[in-house]
């Protein structure tokens, strides 16, 4: 077994190479060896649940657990299992259709393994943007070379650890390391390259794919909009945002960016988001359940925003918090609303990732439309409203990578659904079929039939060609006339 190696300088090649050889020698994996990787990574994950829990919380400063095991263990899970179900489904050829002059042939698409796939994965779930890309790679019947996150260094050992113990290196290997390492490994000749995490280190990944035409998939980032339909600053809207916002304390990158209430609302929504921020929280960002910021560069970069739209004039609201709470636990940032913060505030610019939610009002849902369609594509766009004809509107008007409707975040747990961003947000999807055929190879068969009609078609042309071409245009033409 070539063992994984704790070492950045490792010569990551050598692993690949390696991992490509056993890929070629044992040939595409069966339906239950790949059920037999799912069924062993699922064995592993659940074994080490508890050390992910109290890696995650070291290297945040605080998370709790049950927020690691709903927003990261459950998904994986969840997806192993969906993949393991669906699996013979997805491997099944797909008999196509066969034109009439090649009648007597057959067509399908066969669904192969494309070899060997590189995973980059961010901190802020560090495990599970590990893990499920790793399962749908398994299905896929791939092996798999993963780099996780520098920034959450000890849940990168974990994973470590659990993979080296539960599969051999020339099958899964992970890779450890900093943005040099990272930088190597997107140079890599992948047959796929899956990467989360931001736009300016995914255009550099794509940069570097591309010199060995490596196929991408880039989940990345951005502002996910958050419009709240006249009248409709209920509660549960509230809830809803308030849990999207502040789980993981906004550190999501499908978390409502900024929030978009119709002006006649906007006094209620301050109102009832505080509520509900005081039911999820009731001790402020010391509750147990409220997440730290994960370094110090990301606390002053949000602070920097919050003091950047109060300099430019922008309402500051520190939500179910006393100053003197807020210091008790290291790098915790209260939620925070921003009142009218304009266009030339950092806040509506940057994506935000932190538990700070800029609201702006709107008077009618076309000024929506055309604030939305004037900024990057985003991940994802929520909607709190009736199914009706502005909802409708919105939607097809807007392009987004998913879409929630009365609710946030949820579309992502949702195994048959696609998962990913449009341009600036990102470029290909995983999760669902997306997830297992990105990472196979659709190959056309056509399997030639007794009777081998375009022979016809061959040199040397004469008669024969003439009868045949007349039968297979002159039958077109026909049929178009009837049409
Ligand atoms: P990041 O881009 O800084 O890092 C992601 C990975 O790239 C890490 O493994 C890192 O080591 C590596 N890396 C860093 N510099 C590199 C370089 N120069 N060359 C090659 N690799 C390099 O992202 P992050 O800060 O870890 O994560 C936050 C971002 O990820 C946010 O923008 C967020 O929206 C996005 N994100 C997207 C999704 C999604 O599924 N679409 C999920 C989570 C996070």
């Amino acid at each position: 077994m070539f063992p994984a190696h704790p070492n950045p300088s490792f010569d990551m090649a050598v692993l690949l190479e390696r991992q490509r050889s056993a890929f070629l020698k044992d040939g595409p994996p069966s339906l239950e060896e790949r059920k037999a990787r799912l069924k062993r990574l699922r064995a592993a994950v659940l074994t080490h649940r508890r050390e992910v829990g109290d890696a995650i919380n070291a290297d945040f400063g605080h998370r709790s657990r049950h927020e690691t095991d709903i927003m990261e263990i459950v998904g994986v899970i969840q997806s192993i299992d969906y993949l393991t179900r669906n699996l013979r489904c997805f491997m099944k050829p797909e008999r196509r259709h066969v034109g009439l002059l090649y009648r007597a042939g057959r067509a399908h698409v066969e669904y192969q393994p494309k070899g060997i796939i590189g995973v980059m994965a961010p901190w802020n779930y560090p495990f599970s943007l590990t893990m499920i890309p790793l399962a749908t790679a398994l299905a896929s019947g791939n092996r798999a070379m993963l780099k996780p996150s520098e920034l959450t260094p000890r849940t990168s050992e974990v994973i470590r650890r659990m993979l080296e113990g539960g599969f051999p290196a020339d099958e899964v290997a992970v890779v450890l390391g900093g943005p040099d390492v990272g930088a190597a490994f997107s140079r890599l000749p992948f047959d796929h390259l899956l990467f989360t995490g931001s736009a300016p280190v995914g255009r550099k990944v794509m940069k570097a794919a591309s010199d060995n035409l490596v196929p991408l998939t880039l989940e990345l980032g951005g502002k996910s909009p958050t419009i709240v339909a006249r009248g409709h600053v209920l509660g549960q809207t509230a809830d809803s945002i308030v849990f999207g916002k502040l789980s993981n304390s906004g550190q999501t990158c499908v978390a409502p960016d900024y929030a978009l209430v119709h002006e006649d609302d906007l006094d209620t929504f301050i109102t009832q988001f505080g509520a509900s921020v005081a039911r999820f929280y009731p001790s402020g960002p010391t509750s147990r359940d409220y997440t730290s910021i994960v370094n110090d560069r990301h606390y002053d970069r949000l602070k920097n925003l919050i003091e950047d739209a109060r300099t430019r004039g922008a309402r500051v609201i520190e939500v179910g918090v006393t100053p003197e709470r807020a210091a008790e636990r290291a790098r915790t940032l209260a939620p925070t609303l921003i009142v009218g913060a304009g266009d030339d505030a950092a806040i509506m610019r940057e994506e935000i990732f932190g538990p700070i939610l800029p609201v702006r009002s709107y008077r009618t849902i076309d000024e929506v439309i055309d604030y939305v369609n004037a900024r990057p594509r985003p991940l994802a766009l929520y909607y709190f409203g009736a199914r009706d004809a502005d909802c409708e509107k919105l939607l097809a008007r807007t392009t987004s990578g998913n879409v929630g409707i009365n609710n946030t975040m949820i579309h992502v747990a949702q195994d048959d659904l696609p998962f990913g961003g449009i341009g600036p947000s990102g470029m290909g999807a995983y999760h669902g079929i997306e997830g297992f055929r990105a990472m196979s190879h659709a190959k056309g068969v056509f399997v030639q039939g007794r009777w081998n009609l375009p022979s016809l078609l061959r040199a040397p042309f004469g008669k024969i060609t003439d009868l045949a071409l007349k039968v297979k245009l002159g039958g077109d033409l026909r049929s178009k006339q009837r049409g």
